[in-house]
């Protein structure tokens, strides 16, 4: 019999908030015939109780009062995800021992809560009458490098098994729900893909299965050429090529996994990101099609910029590597780093502020030599589009005036900016970038 592919579905943790209109969405897939594949997230602010918990791990008020949290939102829960909280009940245990000197402990936590949402999502699927199974991914074979924290996932030792597995359950006329965010590592522990992560997994499972889409359902977000909210003349993207999408996923628009893009790329599947509810635009991601390059501005703040101070100077050899190695050893997602003649300079988030300055501790002092400053509270604006970094130093320098560092690529142009300077500079830079080429292209 010949094999056509599934659509597969993702549902963030908002989206599961609603959760008829996932049922709605699911039905609406299957009427146009061909397999369904959901892959879901934890429910809403569940992954970050349980990353809360890995904050204080030997604080056992604090995982009193998220065991409790967790077990009211999973309420009415059917017998075998019962199963899932004493396991979580046990990890907790394990993790106040443990963690962190154990640290793929940490992933075995933090995947709780997807193995929770799915058992609870595929039951609600049934209660309406859709054949559902809940289906955990690192059972099904779903394999991912040894990093923990923010693994990725490594297709080709994944292909054979997942591809077995999900068919063999389609082929049954039934809709797994495959838990995401995380996998299996390859020396056999559990390993999680880094935060938003189940974007990626349903993805690379959409590569693997050869998907006619992958559809990312949101509750609320849209792709915008800026943040709606604070931007009131951002408009809709509705299209977007693999390649503009990792630079907006890059710089954090919160839209999209910086890792997600790339196994649809290489397999050829059409990414679209959609919201729940009835209003909202879906926004398609696929190859160059012919319609315009898009420009979009995005921000992330606040976040925290060090400045480390190298004895030899921030471009001394292998001083980058040392530095990036030493934070990962230490579970601290870089937002970006840059160097100057004297200085190393690296931006994270806030929660990492203090696991910085501790992994960076023995470069500094007497022994090391290097000497870090107090972390300030910045912002990581970015304008994105093909010639934008031209456009930007032509019409636009100013607003690099005070910037602590700037990177710039053929498709992007990023600047960490003092927190004072974000709204004005990300407004100034729609005005010049999107609006004003608006008007020209519509003149
Ligand atoms: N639940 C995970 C997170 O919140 C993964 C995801 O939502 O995609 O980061
Ligand atoms: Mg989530």
């Amino acid at each position: 019999m010949k094999w056509v592919g599934p659509i597969v579905l993702k549902f963030g943790g908002g989206a599961l908030a609603d959760p008829a209109r996932v049922s709605e969405r699911v039905r609406a897939a299957r009427r146009e015939g061909f397999g369904v594949v959901v892959v879901t997230s934890a429910r809403a602010g569940v992954t970050d109780l349980l990353a809360e918990v890995l904050r204080t791990p030997g604080d056992a008020s604090v995982q009193r009062r998220v065991l409790e949290r967790l077990e009211a939102l999973h309420r009415g829960f059917p017998e075998p995800g019962g199963i899932h909280l004493d396991r979580t009940r046990r990890v907790l245990h394990l993790v106040e021992r443990n963690y962190p000197a154990d640290r793929p402990l940490g992933d075995r936590l933090m995947s709780q809560g997807e193995r929770l949402a799915a058992v609870w999502l595929a039951a609600h699927l049934a209660s309406d009458g859709i054949p559902a199974v809940p289906v955990e991914a690192d059972h099904l074979g779903l394999i991912t490098d040894n990093l923990y924290g923010r693994s990725s996932i490594v297709v080709a030792a994944s292909q054979r098994h997942v591809r077995r597995g999900l068919r063999r359950i389609l082929r049954s006329g039934r809709v797994p729900v495959v838990t995401g965010f995380f996998g299996r590592s390859q020396e056999g522990r559990v390993a999680v893909l880094g935060r938003g992560g189940s974007d990626y997994s349903a993805t690379a499972i959409g590569a693997i299965l050869g998907a006619r889409r992958v559809e990312l359902v949101k509750r609320e977000v849209s792709v915008y050429t800026a943040d709606p909210r604070r931007i009131p003349e951002a408009r809709p993207i509705r299209w977007l090529t693999y390649e503009e999408a990792e630079e907006l996923a890059q710089f954090g628009a919160r839209v999209l996994h910086p890792l997600s893009i790339e196994p649809a790329r290489h397999a050829g599947v059409p990414i679209v990101v959609r919201p729940l509810g009835r209003g909202g635009v879906s926004t398609t991601i696929g190859p160059a099609n012919g319609h315009a390059p898009i420009r979009a501005i995005t921000s992330r703040a606040p976040l925290k910029l060090f400045h480390l101070r190298v004895a030899g100077g921030g471009q001394r050899p292998g001083i980058a590597a040392e530095v990036t190695e030493r934070l990962a050893a230490a579970g601290v997602n870089l937002v970006t780093l840059f160097t100057s003649a004297s200085m190393l300079s690296v931006v994270v988030e806030p929660p990492a502020v203090a696991n910085t300055a501790r992994a960076l501790a023995p470069m500094t002092g007497a022994a090391g030599g290097s000497r870090l400053e107090r972390p300030r509270s910045v912002a990581l604006v970015a304008a994105i589009g093909r010639g934008v970094t031209g456009e930007v130093l032509r019409r636009a320098h100013q607003l690099l005036e005070g910037a602590e560092g700037v990177v710039a690529s053929p498709r992007s142009i990023s600047m960490v900016l003092p927190l004072a300077k974000e709204r004005r500079v990300v407004r100034s830079l729609h005005r010049t970038l999107v609006e004003r080429r608006a008007r020209r292209s519509s003149a």
